[in-house]
């Protein structure tokens, strides 16, 4: 419990994150954040009230015990704080780092109305950090095997989080995954210096340890096995589908095919799992332009243009060359930035510059069929659309030429249907995503389950996992009573 009066609580100012200086961090792939000291970890957490009726815990989508956990780190009891935290969020070191807190448990912490809640997120990532240094949580205790056989269709936090708690209850679990390593987005796009690999790495041993979940790499569902094949050949009684949301969405102008346009997602996979951020050791065949042009302005086009902006400038050094820059093309204004706040501030203060309402209308090309150029439209914000944010409008003539040699569009992304190959029962919205019920994450194909971007379509780690767990126990009761 915090040994301060509630004026003196009152009184302690939001503690600041340590980050590494903008100038260097353009250079280098580590973690722009660097973490709480202990010293700052404990003011941040002495500034908690301890609500009696907390209104942050609601704004978690999976009800992380927040009082309980900051009063143990008031009482520099890290032990019993990784236990409050695990209860709920299986993954605190990498929740602590990407949620999108100021929007969710912070957005509704009491502190929020004087502008400054606590740092929930920061303390989390504090306290997962501790337990994957320390490891005072015990591993995980596989109850009596049941002999149930389930599928998991993706690797990523919703799939993880499933076959962790079904496994727990003694199933066995295999996750499918169509790339070489476990992680879905965790590790192939979201890039080392917000999420380091090894965290991840480290966090995902910690979720699967001593639960025996096969793990089946490089299989692709749709093509090695079929949804179908794999209850009706292979056996297995339950299947969840967590497959995500990776399809690219690009937009129809002159010019898309071209030498050097390419999708957010293609350029963020090559730098991560081939390991472009481990340059000069991997010297990984991803191309960076002089002048590359973002299109889109969310957590995704953030990502990709930082990760250019490292690549290109890392390069430079190592041979004289100059550094490049790297421009968002956004059609809204910065009012309408949906990235997160603190990412959108990173990238500027990181020298990416930013141009708000313009679009582009044509991709230009030389000879050799390589990106020349980007014409682009000017815009102005109209009345708000079905979004509810301000339509953006073209203003008749005002187009002018941007100089670039590299586009990267990242416009938001679909599921790839692959996976629903020969799985007509499953119904699907118009925008490709799966019919499942919220609470139980049953599809209308008995007995498939789904959950994560698939059904939701581009979402969040933590609602992701929330998905994982509701599917998990509502697949345990099925295998324990048969009734769907
Ligand atoms: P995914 O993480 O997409 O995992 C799906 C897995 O299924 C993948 O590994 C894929 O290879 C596999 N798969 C697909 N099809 C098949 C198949 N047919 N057979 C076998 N396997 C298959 N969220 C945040 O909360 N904070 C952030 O800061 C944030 N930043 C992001 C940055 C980027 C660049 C991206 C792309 C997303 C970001 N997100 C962020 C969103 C978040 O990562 C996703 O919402 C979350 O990962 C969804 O989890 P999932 O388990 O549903 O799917
Ligand atoms: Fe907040 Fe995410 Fe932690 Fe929940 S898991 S308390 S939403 S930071």
């Amino acid at each position: 419990m915090s040994k301060f009066s509630m004026k003196e609580r009152l009184e302690i100012p939001r503690q600041e994150m340590p980050t590494q200086n903008p100038e260097a961090r353009r250079a280098n792939f580590a973690e722009v954040t660097l973490g709480y000291t202990p010293e700052l970890m404990l003011r941040e957490a002495q500034r908690c009230l301890q609500c009696r009726e907390p209104a942050c815990v609601k704004g978690c989508p999976v009800g992380v015990k927040i009082p309980e956990f900051i009063a143990a780190l008031c009482d520099e009891d890290l032990p019993r704080a990784v236990a409050e935290m695990k209860a709920r969020n299986v993954m605190p070191a990498i929740c602590g780092r990407v949620c999108p807190q100021e929007t969710q448990c912070e957005a509704l912490c009491i502190l929020a109305k004087r502008g400054e809640p606590v740092a929930i997120g920061r303390l989390e990532r504090y306290v997962g950090d501790y337990e994957l240094e320390e490891r005072v949580c015990p591993s995980s205790v596989r109850a009596t095997p049941t002999g149930r056989r389930v599928a998991i269709v993706g690797s990523g936090p919703a799939g993880l989080t499933c076959a962790a708690a079904l496994a727990g209850k003694g199933h066995d679990v295999t996750v499918f995954e169509a790339l070489q390593s476990l992680g879905g987005v965790l590790g192939y796009g979201i890039p080392e210096f917000r999420l380091p690999k090894q965290v991840v790495q480290d966090e995902i041993d910690c979720l699967v340890q001593g639960l025996e979940i096969e793990v089946r790499l490089n299989t692709l569902i749709g093509r090695t096995f079929t949804v179908e094949e794999l209850l009706e050949e292979e056996g297995y009684e339950a299947i969840f589908i967590s497959s995500g949301a990776g399809l690219p969405n690009m937009v129809r102008i002159p010019g898309i095919n071209l030498n050097g346009v390419m999708s957010a997602n293609e350029f963020l996979t090559r730098v991560n799992l081939k390991k472009g951020y481990r340059f000069p050791e991997y010297d990984t065949p991803v191309k960076v332009g002089k002048k590359v042009a973002v299109i889109g302005a969310g957590n995704v086009a953030m990502d990709a243009a930082r990760c250019a902006l490292r690549l290109g400038t890392m390069r430079a050094q190592s041979n004289g060359g100059v550094p490049p820059e790297v421009h968002i093309v956004y059609r809204r204004s910065m009012d309408e930035v949906p990235a997160r706040y603190e990412e959108f501030e990173h990238a500027r203060e990181e020298g990416v510059h930013f141009n708000f309402l313009v679009n582009p209308v044509r991709i230009y090309g030389n000879e050799r069929r390589a990106v020349s150029g980007m014409r682009v439209q000017r815009m102005e914000l109209g009345e708000p659309d079905s979004s509810g944010r301000r339509r953006p409008l073209p203003i008749p003539g005002a187009e002018y030429d941007m100089d670039v040699d590299m586009v990267i569009m990242a416009l938001g992304t679909r599921p790839n249907p692959l996976v629903f190959q020969d799985a007509a029962r499953l119904e699907r919205t118009k925008w490709g995503t799966v019919v499942a019920d919220e609470e139980t994450g049953k599809t209308t194909a008995c007995p498939i389950w789904a959950g994560g971007d698939v059904v939701t379509g581009a979402a969040t780690v933590i609602s992701a996992m929330g998905a994982g767990q509701r599917a998990a126990a509502s697949i345990d009761a099925y295998l324990g009573t048969g009734e769907w």
